[in-house]
């Protein structure tokens, strides 16, 4: 379970995160919703470690920990981000093993038989070969959560994973989400769009502008 309690962040005099109180349960799925500017992008790199808190705490199954220096080796949130930022120069298997391999140094029969395992629950494991030119937006995003998943994160987070998808696309990731929900995984899900929020999540968190 993670815990946030009273966490506080600015930039410059801007407040954007004030006496944030919030429990994730294992297992379940936290929406972040709220409007434009309301703070939602900067919670959730917060929790990544991809930005500093000005105050507050972060514990993980009640031990206090510091979401910047666990992100090295390990992994809290795994963050799933909007562009995917995949490596363009390497193919399927290797966009999901450089962290593995680099980060976590594990050895080579580790981290493939962890992609593979990870491709095959993600449906492209027919891909592992290609080089995401060749994928799909869907591929794409299916690719990014394995990346993620393979630092064995307790907790994926995604930033807006339905914006810019047709329909049918976002239906494809309403449906991952609840798979990997049964499975047991963590998710946050930061999204604008209040429909696909209140069909995936158990707990909905509204952001707003503080004034
Ligand atoms: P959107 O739905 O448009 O992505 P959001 O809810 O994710 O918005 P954030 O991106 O977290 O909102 O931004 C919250 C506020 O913090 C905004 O006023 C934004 O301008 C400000 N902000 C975010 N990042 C920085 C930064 N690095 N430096 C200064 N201000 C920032």
């Amino acid at each position: 379970m993670i815990e946030l309690k009273k966490i506080n962040k600015s930039f410059g005099n801007k407040k954007v995160i004030n006496d944030l109180d919030l429990v994730i349960p294992d297992g379940q799925i936290l929406a972040i919703v709220g409007p434009s500017g309301g703070g939602k992008t900067t919670l959730l790199r917060t929790l990544a470690g991809l930005e500093t808190t000005d105050s507050g705490t972060f514990l993980l199954d009640g031990q206090p920990f510091d979401p910047a220096a666990s992100k090295q080796t390990e992994q809290v949130v795994g963050v799933v981000f909007q562009d995917f930022q995949l490596f363009p120069h390497l193919n399927v298997l290797d966009n999901i093993t450089i962290g593995p391999r680099l980060v976590l140094k594990q050895d080579k029969e580790t981290y493939t038989k962890k992609a593979e395992n990870l491709a095959s629950l993600l449906g492209i494991d027919e891909l592992l070969n290609s080089y995401p030119f060749q994928l799909s937006g869907g591929q794409k995003q299916r690719l990014a959560i394995a990346r993620a998943m393979a630092m064995n994160p307790k907790v994926l987070a995604y930033d807006e994973p339905t914006s810019a998808l047709d329909p049918a696309l976002r239906q494809q990731v309403e449906n991952l989400i609840l798979e990997l929900k049964a499975d047991g995984v963590t998710q946050i899900v930061v999204t604008h769009d209040l429909v696909f929020a209140e069909n995936i999540a158990d707990k909905l968190l509204k952001v707003e502008p503080i004034k």
